[in-house]
């Protein structure tokens, strides 16, 4: 591992498949590999949002990266619009980039839902200007959850192509870096079949980083579930995704493993098991939201972290930037 590069969307609430997916991981390898990561807040240019919105909704979320362990003096936090490299890089990749590549692309589908036609350009290119953040800072690894495996295969197959068509070895060809278990790919509370996300409507099918004990215990509680008792083998949750994503979730956030969760467990129903799934939660998450709260009130010192980062990972990115434009013949210097 050489250098790490990852980002979140400041947009909505940091949540628990954010923080099991990536912050989490985030936070422990700051230690062992120098990192950047970033608020994407050019990537929320996707859905109409009022200024002042996405300007409280960038602090927010760095606090909550701050509150979660993230430490701005070892890894570089900044927001992406601070570094105008991405989006100049973005270009530069556009024309790399092919656009039956885009429309294979799951959350492009997923996100656009029926109305393609009126879906943003933003939207669509989103991947692009993804392969640029990492492309830029040549990652070697780009930690995300398993919902970001394709948009990574994606910005390989960028990186490979534009060194093929410009006889360069400019760019590293990065690696995604995806958690095990549950934790890679934590589902929705309401449906089995979909990932816990910020954009989902439902409140009731994520825990936020933001909500308090009784919430976090009220949601758990209506968690969707079986009416089945639950197993010693992990083997037999296969055909049960709501009953293994609470398991899953319960073992990411104990450090355990399944099986020895269910060992613990076994014979038993969601009545004894969903109130001690709320209590770790609870555990893990209060502390958290504490510091957030706390941070999230400094606007100063919010603001005094990402312009240092920013002014940190402009310089990182400029050599790389100015390479590919020499290589596009866009720089007589
Ligand atoms: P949105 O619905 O707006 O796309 P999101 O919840 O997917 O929001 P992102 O900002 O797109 O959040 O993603 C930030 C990071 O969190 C990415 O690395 C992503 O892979 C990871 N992530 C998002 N949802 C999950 C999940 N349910 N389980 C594990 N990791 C997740
Ligand atoms: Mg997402």
């Amino acid at each position: 591992v050489t250098r790490v590069v990852s980002g979140i969307q400041p947009t909505g609430n940091l949540h628990l498949g954010n923080l099991l997916g990536a912050i989490l991981r985030w936070v422990k390898m700051q230690d062992e590999a120098p990192c950047l990561f970033f608020l994407a807040d050019l990537h929320s240019l996707s859905d109409h949002i009022p200024a002042e919105t996405r300007l409280a909704q960038v602090r927010s979320m760095a606090a909550a990266l701050v509150a979660s362990g993230i430490d701005p003096q070892k890894a570089i936090l900044f927001a992406q619009s601070d570094v105008p490299a991405h989006a100049e890089l973005c270009w530069l990749l556009n024309g790399t980039a092919r656009m039956g590549w885009l429309h294979r692309m799951t959350q492009w589908k997923d996100k656009s839902g029926k109305n393609k036609e009126g879906a943003s350009v933003a939207l669509f290119d989103y991947p692009v200007l993804q392969a640029a953040d990492i492309l830029l800072y040549q990652a070697s690894h780009v930690p995300v959850g398993e919902d970001q495996k394709q948009h990574i295969e994606l910005t390989r197959d960028i990186a490979i192509k534009f060194n093929q068509d410009t006889g360069t070895d400019l760019f590293t060809v990065p690696q995604p870096f995806i958690g095990g278990g549950t934790a890679a790919r934590v589902m929705s509370l309401r449906d089995g079949s979909a990932k816990m996300s910020k954009s989902d409507p439902s409140d009731m099918s994520r825990i936020n980083l933001v909500d308090s004990d009784e919430e976090i215990a009220a949601k758990i509680r209506k968690a969707r579930t079986d009416p089945e008792p639950l197993p010693g083998d992990p083997e037999l949750l296969k055909e049960r995704p709501e009953a293994r994503n609470l398991v899953g979730i319960m073992a990411a956030v104990t450090n355990e493993s399944e099986a020895a969760v269910l060992a613990r467990f076994e014979g038993q129903g969601f009545g004894a098991f969903k109130p001690a799934l709320a209590d770790a939660l609870v555990a893990m998450i209060a502390p958290i939201r504490a510091r957030f709260n706390e941070l999230e009130r400094d606007v100063a010192a919010l603001d005094r972290i990402l312009d240092d980062g920013a002014a940190r990972a402009n310089a990182l990115g400029q050599p790389t930037l100015l390479a590919a434009k020499r290589a596009l013949g866009l720089s007589r210097h």
